[in-house]
């Protein structure tokens, strides 16, 4: 077994302590020691250097039967991470490489090598595998392209559009011949982002006013898809901007991820019916069969500069939870992740 000098006793680790109703409070979560030991035959001690916060994870909070398991009380919790091999029981992994898995929330992994694949920092940074060219990135190009059967020409519009898998959505629909593309964001800076950086035709703040009056006015001929991240009265409006025949992919619903009650469908539904409609969800663990054609494409055009992203960093473990609290709330442009060391 390959392991580097001195490996440490233990690592912190966030874990679940409380279900949060509503908005999650700190006291949910707690920072514990866990200790670490040398990784068994088949697995590599992987010290963690970027972590992701994601909106699915408020879902994985609740005690609920869905696509994925709940966190459990009193362990710790998980999720997408980048880090390097410290120590080695596999000749396939190397001290020193990097790799993304799915042990995040930590500063030390035990990863199984099945669940880990190696990535290249030559190719891109490495927090890039958790955004642009990870998870959400997947989920823009496979929503759009795939499951929204985007056809050039189309007119798009993107809620959570300053966001990592919105933000990518709106350059996507441009590379790819819209005739149009519109996105909502909940600041005036994301929103001069969104127009100025990422070539979006047109945006709007929707704390601003009302979604409908500002989709209308951004989109005189209406649009032929939409990309949902937020339901609420950003699906409602959509509804009635589509045009006939209108797509909708339905990726996310964050405007209801803290509600305490069940949150009301749209009340335009009727219009599904006389508009031909699709509206389909999308779980991107579907899509992995996506992988090396996004890969291919998105990493040309993040070489060739035709597709920007950002990343909003917070620095520290310790600020793991104020991370995803934070980006819950809407302080990331782009995707947040937490860094964990050099
Ligand atoms: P993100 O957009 O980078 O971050 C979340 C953003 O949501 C915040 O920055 C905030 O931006 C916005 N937001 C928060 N509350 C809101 C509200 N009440 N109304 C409107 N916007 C609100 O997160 P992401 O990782 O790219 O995920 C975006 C969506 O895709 C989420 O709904 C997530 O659950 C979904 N998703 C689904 C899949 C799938 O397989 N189905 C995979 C990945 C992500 P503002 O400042 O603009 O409010």
């Amino acid at each position: 077994m390959a392991t580097s000098p001195a490996l440490p006793a233990t690592s912190r680790a966030w874990h679940l302590v409380a279900r949060p109703n509503g908005w999650p409070v700190a006291s949910d979560f707690a920072l514990r020691e866990t200790p670490v030991s040398e990784p068994a035959p088949g697995h590599v001690l992987v010290r963690n250097l970027f972590m992701s916060v994601d909106p699915y994870m408020r879902g994985r909070m609740n005690d609920t039967k869905s696509y994925i398991p709940p966190f459990q009380l009193e362990r710790p919790m998980d999720g997408g991470a980048v880090g390097e091999v410290i120590a080695s029981g596999d000749e396939r992994f190397a001290v020193g490489d990097h790799v993304l898995h799915g042990l995040g929330w930590r500063e030390y992994a035990d990863v199984e090598v099945k669940h880990a694949v190696k990535v290249d920092a030559g190719i891109a940074p490495l927090s890039a595998y958790l955004g642009v060219l990870g998870m959400p990135g997947l989920t823009a190009y496979a929503g759009l392209l795939d499951v929204a059967s985007f056809k050039e020409g189309d007119a798009v519009f993107v809620s959570g559009a300053a966001g990592a898998v919105g933000s990518q959505v709106g350059q996507i629909a441009r590379l790819k011949g819209a005739s149009r593309v519109i996105g909502s964001a909940g600041s005036d800076e994301k929103v001069k982002w969104l127009v100025d950086e990422l070539g979006f035709d047109a945006a709007f703040n929707y704390k601003k006013g009302p979604v409908l009056e500002q989709l209308r006015a951004a989109a005189p001929d209406g649009i032929d898809v939409y990309f949902d991240n937020v339901g609420g009265d950003h699906l409602e409006a959509a509804i009635s901007t589509l045009n006939v025949h209108g797509r909708a992919t339905l990726c996310g619903a964050i405007a209801g991820y803290n509600d305490t009650e069940p949150t009301p469908g749209p009340s335009n539904m009727v219009m599904v019916i006389g508009k031909r409609l699709q509206l389909k969800g999308i779980l991107v663990g579907d899509h992995y069969g996506m992988q090396e054609q996004f890969v291919g494409e998105v990493g040309g055009w993040l070489a060739s500069g035709e597709l920007k992203y950002n990343e909003t960093f917070v620095e520290g473990i310790e600020h793991g939870v104020d991370a995803f609290l934070g980006m819950l709330r809407g302080e990331n442009t782009g995707k947040m992740v937490v860094t964990l060391g050099k």
